[in-house]
């Protein structure tokens, strides 16, 4: 029968679990000495060997022939747990359902002694993805717990646990594996396994998995099923990883607010087949290493598994881009990563969304986002300082219409320019910095509303509905930003600044949702909302905006 190769290569004994030793010797023992807690919680990323160990402590406590701690895997007990046949062995995944009612059973049962082992193990996955109520019934059983169930609970993200769990449990805190350390496993099981893998390859391998193991083994099945020696480029090929050419290239793109690269380039990414994950993956291991390099210059080759040439490229890139903007990159990589992971919903979507924010970091209000703001003010004004002009980004943009910003139009070559006025934000209904035409083209956009004045009306309060609306969906508050709002019969038409913002806003049903009710608490009775451009609305010629 086949079977995946990390599930295969998953640790039997805390012997075999890589890089955890402050968890596996406290383990060990624990269950040499008798002195199993009643309540344990697993912290740590993905794929650092939580769930591994919950499965061997579950046996080593159960284990008939435990030895010096680890579990024999010999006896039926470990075998029954093994197979996955052992009743008293409860998994949950709180992530699938949020866990009220197998909580609900969990206290009913409890009072049972084990039917076959002589612990009942529940093990809590993804606790934290739990409800309140599930959480509460939860904290009852963790209370008093009779003295033969055995509680493991596991998490990656630690902040989101209620105090009280936390405190009632022994925590355990799973670290991100080393490169050298998953490069040695890799090796290891490539031997084993008769696969042919090189250093190269086995180094990228480890730097795409960020420090879980799991991961890093299914990259490697993944690249040997093609039965070529696992090298360099096979690896690069095969995950379609760029080599790191492609991350550098979205990074240059994204600071000069070059849309046009930035979504041929997602286009790429999305025709090749590529997984999103492992692309945005990629980018955030590579603005790591920028962050690295940008504040230990040349003494970051030291703490980068990189060659050469790949050094200096990243080192002259460094130069160029300002840290608080890769500070900024790094943490909005990171939020849209884990979205991808968890979202079924429209993956490309959420990759252009968060592309369009990376170039633009005037659209979050986030701390990282503020400090580059300043870092690029305080650059232009030691410029001005110095008499020369303020040079512009290389913005090419597909039509004028995008280049709503509250910085000058730049794609426009005006003398004026070199003033470089730079607006603080707008009130939500003060329609961005136009240049004289456009302003032109308003007006006589608004002749012509007047002439169907009398089908639809301005909403009310409108701005006053679009900061709530920000407040509820922070991600698309700004795209909304000085945004028109009109009513007809039951239906609002949401003018938005920028064409290309459509596509964000549009595919997006929760947004629609909620901005019906915040219509609706403000006195519009609405049945339906449509988004349509500033541009659209100018020329119906059927122009598809970018
Ligand atoms: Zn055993």
């Amino acid at each position: 029968m086949y079977r995946a190769l990390y599930r295969k290569w998953r640790p039997a004994t805390f012997d075999d679990v890589v890089g955890q030793p402050q968890v596996t010797d406290i383990l060990k023992y624990q269950v040499a000495e008798n002195r199993v807690s009643h309540a344990y919680l697993f912290c740590g990323s993905r794929g650092t060997g939580k769930t591994s160990c919950a499965k061997i402590l579950a046996k080593a406590v159960n284990c008939l022939h435990p030895k010096n701690g680890n579990p024999c895997n010999e006896c039926e007990a470990c075998r029954s747990i093994d197979a996955g046949v052992a009743t008293d062995v409860i998994e949950m995944d709180a992530a699938s359902n949020n866990g009220v009612d197998n909580v609900r059973d969990m206290k009913e049962e409890i009072v049972f002694t084990p039917a076959d082992l002589k612990y009942r193990v529940y093990i809590i996955d993804e606790v934290h993805m739990m409800s309140g109520s599930a959480f509460n019934a939860l904290l009852k059983t963790l209370e008093e717990p009779p003295a033969y169930v055995l509680f493991i609970l596991a998490t990656t993200e630690l902040n989101k646990l209620p105090a009280t769990i936390v405190s009632r449990c022994q925590r355990f805190d799973f670290r991100r594996l080393s490169s050298d350390g998953i490069v040695a496993h890799l090796n290891k099981i490539a031997k084993s396994e008769g696969i042919d893998l090189t250093d190269a390859g086995a180094r990228i391998i480890a730097r795409m998995s960020l420090g879980g193991m799991r991961d890093a083994i299914s990259l490697l099945e993944l690249c040997a099923g093609t039965n070529e020696t696992v090298n360099e480029e096979l690896v690069t090929r095969v995950l379609g990883v760029g080599g790191g050419e492609l991350p550098g290239q979205i990074v240059d793109a994204a600071a000069d607010r070059d849309y046009p690269t930035l979504y041929r380039l997602l286009s790429d990414v999305v025709n090749s087949a590529q997984d999103l994950t492992v692309f945005f993956t990629e980018l955030i291991s590579y603005t790591r290493d920028l962050v690295v390099v940008k504040t230990l210059g040349d003494g970051a080759a030291a703490y980068l598994d990189l060659s050469d040439a790949s050094f200096r490229s990243l080192s002259e890139r460094a130069k160029r881009i300002p840290l608080g903007r890769l500070l900024y990159q790094s943490r909005l990589l990171e939020e849209t990563l884990e979205i991808l992971r968890r979202s079924s919903g429209d993956r490309r979507a959420t990759a252009e969304l968060a592309l369009t924010r990376l170039a633009e970091p005037r659209l979050s209000t986030s701390p990282e986002a503020l400090l580059a703001r300043v870092e690029e003010l305080e650059k232009q004004v030691a410029l001005l300082r110095t008499g020369a002009s303020v040079p512009q980004p290389a913005v090419k943009k597909p039509a004028p219409d995008v280049s709503y910003s509250p910085a000058p139009v730049p794609a426009k070559e005006t003398p004026k320019e070199e003033k470089k006025p730079t607006p603080a934000e707008k009130p939500a209904e003060t329609p961005a910095p136009e240049t004289k035409e456009e302003i032109t083209e308003k007006k006589n956009d608004k002749t012509d509303d007047k002439t169907d004045a009398d089908e639809s009306k301005q909403v009310p309060k409108w701005s006053l509905i679009l900061d709530e609306f920000g407040r509820i969906k922070p991600s698309l508050g700004p795209f909304m930003r000085g945004s028109v709002a009109t009513v007809s019969g039951e239906v609002v038409t949401v003018t938005l600044t920028v064409g290309m913002f459509l596509a964000l806003v549009d595919g997006d049903e929760t947004a629609k949702t909620v901005l019906l009710s915040l219509l609706s608490e403000h006195g519009t009775a609405a049945s339906s909302i449509r988004f349509v451009s500033g541009a659209q609305k100018k020329n119906n010629d059927g122009q598809i905006e970018f």
